[in-house]
């Protein structure tokens, strides 16, 4: 799924950042909004922002952006925060992902390289600062690399990562070609939809709740460090103002070596959001190991 990047940010507001090859620099933690509601998502947002973040990560299918949207303008009206220290993401896709009678997911008939031919023209018009992608594998970059004619290099590749699924390969793949990673799903998304009684429970993780006791953090915590050490952007969602709070206060304790080898060493490959219904699709992604 191709996706802009519509505002960089300024160097005032954040810890860290993650340098994109545009040179723009991209708060390394962000707020997901996937499943937050309606009426939760304004005041989630108003809370990010108050406790320091400046990197929202949106989409027009989670159907809550001009929610998300209010509350910016309300905190810029009132001069929480300005405009250019925030870094919006938003993702675009073949609308609302249609369905045949039987629920699979109906391909488009334009391909992911169609489409980034129509968001680069994005860029040229400055309406969107970077383009990036999601849940592309390393062939599917390669082609997109390849296209003749690429005029925007994708800044970043948006991702599911966790302990469960540590992405090691790609995650190196990505770097080694200029675009940084964003890690979704980083809790192991609890509340996602279809979850399995048997699937596993990233935030129960009895090495990571050793790990995070031994700093006084929380495994939530944890979990998020964990990318910030790799250089990895992360966008834990949450609606919980206490929790909003508690996730970005990863910027005051250090993983050892040792642990993030411990938790690099948990990898299962297992993914939390499968998508299922586009399996049948060419361009699915995650056929490939990477
Ligand atoms: P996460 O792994 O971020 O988990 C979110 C869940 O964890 C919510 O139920 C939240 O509850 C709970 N939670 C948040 N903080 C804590 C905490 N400190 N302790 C305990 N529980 C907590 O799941 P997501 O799948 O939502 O992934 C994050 C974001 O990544 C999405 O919101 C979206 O922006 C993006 N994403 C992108 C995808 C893509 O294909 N590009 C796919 C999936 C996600 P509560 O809100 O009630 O506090």
């Amino acid at each position: 799924m191709p996706m802009g990047c519509l505002r960089s940010v300024s160097a005032a507001t954040m810890a860290t950042f993650v340098e994109l090859s545009t040179k723009a620099k991209m708060p390394i933690v962000g707020l997901g909004t996937w499943q937050s509601s309606l009426d939760q998502v304004k005041e989630a947002v108003k809370a990010a922002i108050d406790a320091g973040y400046r990197h929202i990560d949106c989409a027009y299918v989670y159907k809550n952006e001009n929610e998300i949207g209010e509350a910016i303008q309300e905190k810029i009206q009132e001069k929480a925060v300005k405009r250019e220290d925030l870094f919006i993401v938003s993702k675009s896709g073949n609308g609302l992902f249609p369905t045949d009678d039987k629920g699979n997911i109906l391909a488009g008939k334009s391909t992911f390289l169609d489409a980034w031919e129509v968001m680069e023209e994005l860029v040229d018009q400055g309406l969107v600062k970077a383009l990036g992608v999601s849940n592309f594998n390393h062939v599917q970059i390669e082609r997109l690399l390849s296209k003749p004619g690429l005029k925007h290099k994708p800044v970043t590749n948006q991702v599911e990562c966790h302990p469960y699924l540590t992405q090691e390969k790609l995650i190196q793949y990505c770097h080694s070609k200029g675009i940084t990673v964003t890690a979704y799903s980083p809790l192991g998304s609890p509340e996602r939809p279809n979850v399995n009684p048997e699937d596993p429970v990233v935030l129960q993780i009895p090495k990571i709740k050793e790990i995070a006791a031994k700093h006084k953090k929380t495994a939530a915590q944890v979990l998020i460090r964990f990318h910030v050490q790799r250089n990895v952007a992360v966008i834990p969602k949450s609606v919980t103002p206490s929790r909003i709070q508690e996730n970005i206060q990863v910027f005051d304790f250090q993983l050892s070596d040792e642990e993030m080898a411990t938790i690099l060493s948990l990898n299962r490959n297992w993914r939390a959001c499968v998508l299922r219904a586009a399996s049948h699709i060419e361009d699915f992604p995650f056929h490939m190991e990477y």
